[in-house]
């Protein structure tokens, strides 16, 4: 007898995303379709399963469970060992087991799938029009999780008492809603409840139909989704779109929009094969897609852009709310300006109440909040630019295994990092911290991590500014426990993030271009070249320091910025008052900046990339004064695509020697000037100026490949959010045979430093 005959016992230990997307019942229908007995089973730490019978078909099982899983299994490891047989009859499965101190991973919240819409569109089905429909592959899951291991008594859906018709369900192996822990129905499951901005219940027939003739009456509602409120209008009508801003405090900052499905999506956007798949994908994601001159969505959705988020319906009140109001609906994040996202009803009804004039409510409560993620193809590559639903809380895989360390992020979009094993769990997007209500969401969400994965942090790390809230935070944190701390550089920190994204250790050469960065001799990076590793990094080029007029207070009035550089570099006579940009300009302000840039008087030095997308932006007559982040840049990448000068560009000079290489900037804002004089239209301006800045990227990548023989550069940064630039930089990267590093699973932005400062925390130990 061969060995494949021996009856034997094998028990199995799956980890990864295995709990919450129908890993128990297919386990149990394989099990059953091997003929094989046993159990299987959910702990705090893995899924453990118990089968026996001959060898050669334990194999084969052992194989099905890894190359079968359900869609939204997501399998790290599976580890065996053999035994006797214990004589098991039948298959069951069996109740979870919590293990102190062990974790495993938790499953984003899911878009609604196919099955589960039938079910919803089917009359007759018991569970038509029914807005809380879910199954094993779809619906909540981190939004609802209170502890693992995942089962509904620790989910917030605990309070509701399932009825025979879904218990059913629930215990039956062989059905979609096995184990499907927020299973609910008409009967026994959450409810809809539309109420006034008082929280007045408001009399209707049909919840749905009576929302969607608001909607269609241009008002605007605040609606509960999945990991918090959404705020919604009609996105092809231009009143309630400006009532929206004025009412939320955001003058232009762009709207995302839903559409109610692909075909929509096509009537207004250009989507190409992988944006489609990106929308269409169960984590479903805002898309940044490029829009049709011809598309009905009215253009203060997304004043002066040329491309547009869209999200198709990713929960069954989406759904049937899109197919009743047949509309492209504005759907922005439900909270006023840079405040968290509203959560539960009454905080909702409380800081939404003045922008919202209704209220469409229901009673599952949202244990932990979080945005939509937001996603752009550059180069055919999806990238996340903001990361929240449907992938945070799952993590970043490490080529190494950490120590316990709680990075803390940066000021702006900050996202804080914890790890473990080969983990790094990246949160989801936090948000801006300025104000109160987004440093208590950060605290809560760092403790939910903790408690979720299990983490007690060895070493916590920050950033070096000084005045970040996540920086004092750490200090504080460090001071009360007594752990060791760890400070790292703002650009090292962004190029880490971004080969730790690639899984790649290095060394490169680092290409770190964004805003605003606290440099090691305390003055502002932004436009840096590095030579990198997890370790250590060397600074070895820069952009010139320039002054920055009235420090931090120049970021929103670019025009004071470009006074500054053409002062600097340029001097007074430069000051051509034919430059169109100077007549909005007064002598007070003028004197001033002056002032400041002689004496070097409140105007710190930067070295920044974005300052000098915004200073040029501004001499172009682009935009002069901003109301959100990267405004001035973002309109002038918008004018350049109408550029008939696609090639042109403007000369820059480099200093320093073969080990450091400066970038003087007289040339270009020289040219710059000269072409505007001369009338050249904005659009070509911004583009030689792109053109500029890549072939900058270049010439110094070469000069650095030069001397140190690296041949891979990682680029990072939020200028690396800019398209054009990205694919510019690229292109004549890889065409100089570099082999060159994008971010995909974290942003480039500053939403991606927790992931570099917690690889650069462990490689320091
Ligand atoms: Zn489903
Ligand atoms: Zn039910
Ligand atoms: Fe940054």
């Amino acid at each position: 007898m061969s060995d494949n005959r021996i009856f034997q016992l094998a028990r199995i230990s799956a980890r990864g995303v295995v709990q919450g997307v129908g890993f128990r019942p297919f386990v149990y229908g394989l099990a059953r379709q091997h003929g094989l007995n046993g159990w299987v089973c959910n702990t705090s730490e893995d899924v453990k399963i118990e089968v026996e019978g001959d060898r050669k078909t334990l194999d084969l099982f052992i194989s099905d469970l890894e190359h079968k899983a359900p869609p939204l299994a997501r399998i790290e490891n599976i580890s065996v060992s053999f035994d006797a047989p214990a004589g098991y009859k039948g298959f069951e499965i069996r109740h979870s087991v919590a293990t102190p101190g062990k974790y495993q991973l938790v499953s984003p919240d899911i878009a609604t799938c196919q099955p589960c819409l039938d079910d919803i569109f089917t009359s007759g089905n018991r569970r038509f029009h029914y807005p809380f429909t879910n199954c094993t592959n779809c619906g909540p899951r981190f939004t609802i999780i209170k502890d693992i291991p995942y089962d509904r008594p620790l989910t917030t859906m605990s309070v509701f008492k399932m009825c025979p018709d879904c218990q059913r369900e629930y215990e039956d192996p062989l059905d979609r809603r096995f184990h499907a822990q927020p299973n609910a129905c008409p009967v026994c499951g959450p409810q809809l409840q539309l109420t006034d901005n008082l929280g007045k219940t408001v009399d209707y027939d049909d919840i749905i139909e009576k929302t969607a003739s608001l909607l269609k009456e241009e008002r605007i509602i605040a609606i509960k989704g999945l990991g918090g409120f959404l705020l919604a209008c009609n996105a092809e009508n231009a009143g309630p779109v400006m009532l929206l801003r004025q009412r939320k405090r955001r003058p232009s900052k762009p709207f995302a929009v839903m559409v109610k499905d692909i075909e929509e999506a096509r009537k207004h956007c250009e989507i190409n094969e992988v944006e489609e798949k990106l929308l269409k994908s169960p984590q479903s994601p805002i898309v940044l897609l490029k829009w049709k001159p011809g598309s009905t969505i009215c253009k203060e959705v997304g004043p002066g852009l040329k491309y547009i988020g869209v999200m198709l319906p990713y929960t069954p009140i989406h759904h049937l709310i899109m197919k009743a109001a047949g509309l492209p609906l504005v759907m922005t994040s439900g909270n006023v300006s840079e405040e968290p996202i509203a959560g539960e009803n009454s905080e909702a009804l409380r800081r939404l109440g003045a922008i919202a004039d209704y209220f469409l409510l229901h009673n599952r409560d949202i244990y932990s909040t979080y945005d939509d993620s937001v996603a752009i193809v550059a180069n055919g590559i999806p990238q996340l630019v903001r990361r929240a639903r449907g992938y945070a809380p799952y993590p970043i895989h490490l080529t190494y295994s950490s120590p316990q360390i709680l990075a803390c992020g940066a000021e702006e979009k900050n996202t804080f990092c914890l790890t473990r094993d080969n983990h790094a769990f990246v949160s989801q997007h936090i948000g801006d911290m300025e104000n109160l209500e987004t440093m208590e969401h950060y605290e809560r969400t760092i403790e939910l991590y903790k408690q979720l994965f299990r983490i007690e942090p060895e070493i916590i790390a920050y950033d070096m500014h000084p005045e970040y809230l996540p920086t004092k935070y750490a200090l504080e944190q460090a001071e009360k426990t007594g752990i060791r701390s760890i400070p790292v550089q703002h650009h090292h920190a962004h190029i880490v993030s971004c080969m730790a994204d690639n899984g790649f250790e290095g060394p490169v050469i680092g290409l770190a271009f964004d805003g605003t960065g606290f440099g090691t001799d305390g003055k502002i990076w932004g436009g840096e070249f590095m030579v990198a590793d997890y370790k250590s990094f060397k600074r070895v080029g820069q952009l010139e320091y320039l002054p920055l007029p009235g420090g931090s207070a120049a970021i929103k009035k670019p025009y004071r910025i470009a006074l500054g550089y053409i002062l600097a570099l340029l001097g007074e006579n430069a000051l051509d008052s034919r430059l169109g940009f100077l007549s909005k300009i007064d002598r007070v302000e003028l004197d001033l900046v002056r002032k400041q840039v002689e004496s070097n008087l409140n105007s710190p030095l930067t070295s920044s990339m974005g300052r000098l997308f915004d200073a040029v932006s501004a001499m172009a007559g682009i935009r002069s004064t901003i109301d959100y982040e990267a405004q001035a840049a973002i309109e002038m990448e918008m004018k350049s695509y109408e550029s008939a000068d696609e090639q042109g560009s403007y000369p820059f000079t480099l200093t320093g020697d073969d080990s450091y290489h400066i970038i003087l900037l007289h040339d270009l804002i020289s040219a710059v000037l000269n072409d505007l004089l001369r009338g050249c239209p904005q659009s070509t301006v911004g583009m030689r100026f792109h053109n500029t800045i890549a072939a900058m990227a270049a010439d110094i990548s070469l000069k650095i490949r030069g001397s140190t023989g690296l041949n891979t550069v990682a680029l990072s940064g939020g200028c690396f959010q800019n398209r054009l630039l990205l694919t510019s930089v690229v292109n004549r990267l890889e065409s100089g045979g570099f082999k060159v590093l994008k971010h995909r699973q974290v942003p480039c932005n500053d939403g991606g430093i927790s992931l570099g400062q917690a690889v650069i925390a462990g490689a320091a130990t």
